[in-house]
């Protein structure tokens, strides 16, 4: 088996396209040793997955993706290794689903409001049960044929800065800290140069970060070394995955980023630890 593993994959139970049965079958041909689903807010697909593993399958590690304000700005926040039917976490994220259905609402009366209707019923029929996300509300615009394109409906409508533009509901990253730890996990700095989220490095490592995410499409190889030095000089972990939504990005490609496995094995350490703490 490979040593290389993808720790953030996204399915359709939050924005992601590709069903858990779709995933797992494209991670067999990787032959990788581990992945994580990391869908915003539920972890639901990885109950779903794991029944699906099966001798000789890569290891599947419990994982998910929360939001945290910092600023104004949003902060993704990746946890792992935590316990899946921790109560703390699994009321949290039904809190966040149920603010997301509310924020989705929102922005559907917002764009009402600017002469674009769709019905919000088409939007869940987009999501199918699944967490609803602004991709649902830019592909329902462009079946019902409000917009031309799937990415016409951020640039034009719901992206940051755009009118119907609402933020999800998030925690503060104490209380996401918090919470991952509470629940035995691991806490990582998602796509950390992505809005320039690395400037809050120093006061999350001050909050109990435990790692970055280094391996990203949104990293430069020239970056990736630079990083990795950061987070020594921290004591911080490194992580990576392929942020794989489905859409065909070509640089999303579940499982090919080749990250190698000990990052999985510190990951480990640091998570028994956290354990023994609380
Ligand atoms: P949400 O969690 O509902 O705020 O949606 C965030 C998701 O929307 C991201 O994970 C991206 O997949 C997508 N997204 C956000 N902004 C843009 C943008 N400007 N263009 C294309 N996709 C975007
Ligand atoms: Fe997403
Ligand atoms: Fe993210
Ligand atoms: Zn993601």
């Amino acid at each position: 088996m490979a040593d290389y593993i993808d720790l953030h994959i996204h399915t359709n139970h939050s924005d992601g396209t590709s069903s858990v049965g779709e995933i797992l079958d494209m991670l067999r041909k990787q032959d990788l040793a581990a992945f994580a689903l990391a869908d915003h807010d539920t972890i639901s697909g990885y109950h779903e997955m794991q029944p699906l593993i099966t001798l000789g399958d890569p290891e599947l590690v419990p994982g998910v993706e929360i939001s945290a304000a910092v600023e104004g700005d949003e902060m993704h926040i990746l946890a792992y290794l935590f316990d899946p039917d921790n109560d703390k976490l699994n009321s949290a994220l039904n809190q966040f689903q149920h603010g997301r259905n509310q924020r989705g609402r929102l922005i559907v009366q917002r764009l009402k409001d600017l002469g674009i209707s769709i019905p919000f019923e088409e939007v869940e029929r987009t999501a199918n049960h699944s967490v609803i996300g602004r991709p649902h509300i830019a592909e329902t615009m462009h079946r019902l044929g409000a917009t031309r394109s799937y990415q016409e409906g951020f640039d034009r409508h719901i992206g940051k800065g755009r009118p119907a533009y609402i933020p999800k509901p998030t925690l503060d990253p104490p209380e996401v800290i918090e919470l991952i730890h509470g629940a035995g996990g691991v806490a990582v700095m998602a796509h950390p140069l992505v809005d320039g989220m690395i400037r809050h490095l120093d006061m999350m490592v001050g909050l109990g970060l435990d790692g970055i995410e280094v391996w990203h499409y949104s990293v430069m190889h020239k970056d990736v070394a630079r990083l990795k030095k950061l987070a020594a000089k921290h004591n911080l972990l490194v992580t990576g995955g392929s942020d794989f939504h489905g859409r065909g990005e070509p640089h999303q490609v579940p499982g090919r980023q080749q990250i190698p496995i000990d990052c999985l094995d510190s990951l480990k350490v640091r998570a028994t630890e956290i354990r023994g703490r609380v």
